[in-house]
Order: C-alpha cells, then structure tokens, then sequence
C-alpha cells in the first residue's frame, strides 16, 4: 500500500498546472481564473424502464469559457462523478487550446453501466438526458458541442443530435451540436478512429525527434518496437491495430477487464478485437498466454506503454514497478501526479494525455466546421468545385484575420483541399498537421529551456499561455 495519500483525479490535475504555471510570470489573479472551473451542473432525472421508474445522475463541467463553444465527450460509466468530469473538462480546455482547436474545455458524464441496458432502453435514458442539457444550453452548436467518450459512441450521438433539432426546428446548424456521429447522420470520415489515428501519428513524429527518443533511452523508429496496450476499447483499439499494421510495431501485451494476454512475438489485434467483442473478454485467446492479474502486465518489460483506458492506473503503488522507458497517454490522466513525479525521476518518457489523445477533438473541429459550413468536404471532381474551394478558403481567412480568431488552415489541409482531395484524406493529412505542429512547439521548450524536463510541463506552458492570451484580448 501507498504511505502517501493519492490526491483525487482533478487535484491530480492541478497540481500538475501548478508545476507548470510556476515557470511562467502570470499575475495570480489569472493564475487563479484559468484554474478553476467555471461551473458544474448536476441533474437527477427518472426514466420509466421495465415498468419502473430508474433515477439517473448526470453531469456537465464547463472549464473555460475563453472560447466558445466548448468542447469535450460525455463519459457513460459507473465511476462517474464531479471531480472526475471537472478534471476531464480541465484537459480539455488545456488539449484544445495545444492543437488550436478552438474551444473553450468542457466534459459531462452520466453515471451508468451501458451494458446493462438494451438499445432501446439507452435511447430513452440518452435522449432524457441529453434533453436536461439542451434546456440549458449545455448541448447547443454556438455553446456547448459534446462528443463520444468512454461508454459513448456515434450511436448516442446520433440520438443527441436528433434530440436538439425537435426541440429547435428551426435552428439551421442543428448538426454542429454534437460531434461524432455517423457518416450519414452529419458525421465526417475518420472521426471513429481518430484518437487511435493522433496516437500513431504523435508515435510516429516523436521518433522524428533524435532528442527525444535518445532522453528515452530508446533508437530507432517504431519498426519492431515492443507495445503494451491497456484497455482494447476505441482509442486502444485503434491505435494499437494502426501501429502494428503499419509502423512494424509488436503488440505484445494487451490488458482488459478480465485479465491480459501476452506473446513476446506480437498479438494479432484484429484476432484479439474479434474475441473480445464475440466473447465479452480476452481469456480463451488461443495465441497468447492469459495472466488474470492484469494490471501486472503494465509492469512488463515492453518499449512503449500505452494506457488507453481510464484514469489513475498508473499510481503511487505501481509508478515504480513501471519498466517501459516510454509512455504515451492515450487515455485521459492514466499517470497520477505522485506516480508522474516518480517516473520523471526514474527518466520515463511520458507522452500527455492532452497532446496524445488530441486526434478526436483535432477531427470533432473538422466535423463542426463541416456542419456549420454546409459544404460536403471532399472531391467534387470539377473545375468549378475548385475554384470554389479557392473562395472558401480565401473567405475563412479573410474572416479569421478580421476576427482577429487566429484560424489557421495548415498547408498541407490547404493544398489538398484546393487539389479537391477526399474527405477522408483531407481528415488524415489535417489530423496529422496538427500532431506534428503541437509536437514541435512541446519539443522545442523540451529541449530548450533549462527548466523544463518534461513534455507534460512544456505542453501546460503551451495551453497555458494560450489561454491566458486569450483571456487577456477578451480584458480579463
Ligand atoms: N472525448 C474525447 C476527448 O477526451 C473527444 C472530445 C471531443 O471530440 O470533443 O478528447
């Protein structure tokens, strides 16, 4: 057992800011405004299910409003509670403003165990829910546009958005209220493996970064690398399938609820994914040695660790059993602060959570644009489309510079969009842009400045120094 007390999720959260903020020269009182979280809204409300009325607890944390709307998913789990959806709302205000998504941080959570309810029942209960929010202006396409997140997925999003628009017919940018949803319901391509798509492409630019992957004690490229995945949900899933399919890399762990398999050889992810979800769990994976102890297996000797589940895995009990020279969170705040501060000293490489995971709220932008623009994204295959591309594009940045809103189209986006590439193109080449550019501005302070060690403490000055920026332009 610990000797010292963990803090909770979102104090986790706070002092890791407060690491950072200390470097930078913030008057207190702004110190104090980016750190606090605006507001939290709490409702209880019943849903007559199997002839009896069942109370739900729901929850929205709005951060930081410095941008609006506000951006982040609805968790559906049972661990859900106000601290945890203020901690989740607080990274998203700071993982925007890293990838110059322009949001201000929210998240909410509905406290559930989906997978006791059946499909119709989890509309009913979604559709309740999302209503609370709607009345509120907690879900609106100019306020408020959640996501997917742990427990959620196009489906619930689907049901969101339908629930906004019959409550306001008349509003044209519907859509735009909600993102993640399906391709023919308002959605855009490559939204669903996006988070496992950022995490490839943060991989694969943080071994562009000869500094970098030498502080890790690593060489190479990611080709042969041995990879331990922790939860095979959404991003783990994704992430680990891309790696191994088409950077080389050896998945030779991975960790679920009933346990985890391992195979020094490499897993075959796409087997594995098929297993979990036609079984309910990994156990009986016939390629693999099973250890019911999963968590154990994080502390295995592997190259990159990647805990893509939930918060708070890697702790004060496990931080220095952890082996693996190399951590990317692709879940939100896997590492604890306590836990954080042991790995620093023991020269772990941690990739953060705000940078790693970026690549869902990098696309939930593409698809809000989308729907606020009205305009299908991709090959029209005509002259004229073209030329039309050239006027938005030229129109977005005349608007952003008289707006003063710092919109940028990245270059290699801007080509391919004038060149009239695909949707899913145009997704995958903005997606990538953004990791790239976000890294090289952590990797610069990384390795430039004397006082900062960490990539964690260079990505907080980042969005912090943002935030601020922009709560000073509004005369705050
Ligand atoms: N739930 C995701 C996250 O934690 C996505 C948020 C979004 O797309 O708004 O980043």
């Amino acid at each position: 057992m610990a000797t010292i007390k963990e803090p909770s999720f979102r104090e986790s959260v706070d002092l890791m800011f407060n690491r950072a903020v200390a470097l930078l020269d913030l008057s207190p009182g702004l110190e104090e405004k980016i750190r606090v979280c605006n507001s939290t809204y709490t409702v209880r409300f019943g849903v007559r299910l199997r002839g009896q009325i069942h109370t739900f607890t729901g929850y929205r944390s709005v951060h930081s409003e410095h941008m609006e709307p506000v951006k982040g998913g609805i968790r559906y789990a049972m661990g859900v509670n106000q601290d945890e959806v203020e901690a989740l709302a607080a990274l998203m205000t700071y993982k925007c403003a890293l990838v110059e998504a322009p949001f201000g941080g929210s998240k909410g959570g509905l406290r559930i165990d989906p997978r006791q309810y059946d499909e119709h029942e989890l509309e009913l209960i979604t559709r309740r829910f999302a209503y609370e929010l709607i009345k509120r202006d907690l879900i609106n396409p100019a306020q408020n546009v959640p996501a997917p997140d742990m427990g959620t997925g196009e489906r619930e999003m689907a049901w969101i958005a339908d629930q906004y628009k019959r409550m306001n017919t008349t509003e044209i940018n519907g859509n735009a209220c909600v993102t993640g949803k399906p391709i023919n319901a308002g959605g855009i391509q490559g939204r669903t493996e996006a988070t496992g798509r950022g995490v490839q492409y943060a991989l694969r630019e943080f071994f562009r970064d000869a500094e970098g992957v030498q502080k890790a004690g690593l060489a190479g490229t990611l080709d042969g690398k041995r990879v331990i995945v922790q939860g095979l949900g959404n991003v783990g899933y994704h992430a680990a399938k891309f790696l191994s399919e088409e950077d080389g890399a050896l998945i030779t762990g991975i960790i679920e609820r009933d346990g985890a398999l391992f195979n020094p050889k490499g897993l075959d992810v796409e087997a594995v994914h098929h297993w979990l979800v036609s079984h309910g769990g990994v156990s009986g994976y016939p390629d693999a040695t099973h250890t019911a102890a999963g968590a154990a297996v994080l502390e295995e000797d592997c190259d990159i660790l990647i805990p893509a589940a939930m918060e708070g895995v890697i702790n004060l009990d496990n931080a220095a059993r952890i082996k693996a020279p190399l951590i990317i969170e692709a879940a939100n705040g896997p590492v604890t602060a306590g836990a954080d501060e042991i790995l620093r000293e023991k020269g772990t490489v941690i990739i953060p959570d705000m940078y790693a995971n970026a690549g869902g709220v990098t696309v939930s932008y593409f698809e809000w644009v989308k729907n606020l623009s009205h305009i299908r994204f991709g090959r029209m295959g005509r002259r004229q489309e073209e030329a039309r591309h050239q006027l938005i594009v030229e129109e977005l940045e005349r608007l952003s510079a008289d707006r003063g809103l710092g919109w940028t189209l990245s270059p290699g986006f801007k080509d391919k969009y004038l060149r009239g590439a695909g949707e899913l193109e145009l997704v995958r080449s903005g997606l990538d842009d953004t990791m790239r550019t976000a890294y090289q501005a952590m990797r610069d302070i990384w390795h430039g400045r004397d006082d900062v060690h960490d990539l964690r403490t260079a990505a907080y000055l980042i969005s912090i120094s943002r935030v601020a920026a922009s709560y000073r332009a509004k005369g705050l």
